[in-house]
């Protein structure tokens, strides 16, 4: 931990590989059927760097549901749509301190959501997606994550189905924004496109791709084309600081020092801003729902590389 040894990228992903792989214990998510049923043994790391470079190590091509990771690329899409200022004021900027699902979280602060990057919160941006119809809504969010990515990225029938059916609880959260305002749109079109988003499939080169594009200030550093405005992107990143990994996110600032995002499909996603983003993925979650070998992983890869924010230069 003492060691601030600056190795190669190559080298930072054999680390976060070796990491991931010595670490054990982790769950799959049983709430949702689909999750249950991933293969426990996949393991990868990528590392996509501001300037394009890419590393990458393992199932680094298998394609995953981005579930919550997704919070941090709709939040990006309406505040490019809306502006920070509108979106601090309708859904918050804290964190909770509480689960990601948390309902107690709304009733504690007036049905505020709170973050943006919990459930409640997520459903909430969500509801503020311009657009006529779901179809059109879960359209735009599909082309943002796509354009974060820098390739055409697919929603799964599978895993939104096997969402669709069981996410009561969501629903019971929108119902709850709905009734207190802070819902905008109907909620249970805010929950179905939400659920869609969170079934995208991509892989830890997609996502570290994605990472990538907020590390360089917007623009995605593969197609160079810019996805979101270099004025907004700091404050996304703040928001992943305070809360991308849910109670799990005061261990991650003590230890890791970066923006990070994790999701209930095994991925883990950090940000050094101006040089890098580092993506793993495993399916095994710990109680927090953090990937416990992606978290591992994406700690080693930053420790090697001298990454942590709050160590200076
Ligand atoms: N679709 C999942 C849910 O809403 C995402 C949760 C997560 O990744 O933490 O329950």
């Amino acid at each position: 931990e003492d060691a601030k040894s600056v190795s190669t990228y190559a080298d930072a992903v054999r680390a976060g590989m070796d990491a991931g792989l010595a670490a054990s214990g982790g769950m799959n998510a049983d709430y949702i059927p689909y999750l249950a049923s991933i293969d426990p043994n996949l393991m990868s790391v990528a590392i996509v760097t501001a300037g394009g470079e890419v590393h990458k190590a393992g199932d680094h091509d298998y394609g995953f549901a981005i579930e919550s990771i997704s919070k941090v690329f709709t939040l990006a899409l309406v505040m490019d749509a809306i502006g920070p200022d509108e979106v601090r004021d309708k859904i918050g900027d804290s964190p909770t301190g509480l689960p990601f699902n948390s309902v107690m979280a709304l009733e504690l602060n007036n049905d505020k959501p709170l973050s943006p990057l919990v459930n409640a919160g997520a459903i909430a941006t969500v509801s503020l997606v311009p657009g006529e119809s779901a179809d059109d809504c879960f359209g735009k969010i599909l082309a943002c994550q796509s354009a974060f990515a820098g390739r055409p990225l697919t929603m799964s029938d599978e895993i939104n189905t096997s969402e669709q059916s069981t996410n009561f609880h969501n629903r019971a959260i929108a119902w709850l924004l709905f009734s207190a305002g802070t819902c905008y749109s109907d909620p249970m079109r805010a929950v179905d496109v939400y659920t869609r988003q969170c079934s995208t499939l991509v892989s830890t080169l997609d996502l570290a791709t994605m990472g990538s594009t907020l590390a360089a200030g917007g623009v995605n550093p593969l197609s160079g084309k810019r996805v979101i405005k270099e004025a907004y992107v700091h404050h996304v990143l703040a928001e992943m600081m305070m809360e991308g990994l849910y109670t799990g996110s005061g261990d991650w600032a003590y230890t890791v020092g970066l923006p990070g995002k994790s999701g209930v499909g095994g991925g883990v996603l950090a940000i050094a801003p101006g040089k890098l983003a580092i993506a793993a993925f495993s399916p095994g979650l710990d109680p927090a729902g953090n990937s416990v070998r992606g978290q591992a992983a994406v700690k080693a890869a930053a420790l090697s590389l001298g990454l942590n924010l709050f160590r200076g230069a």
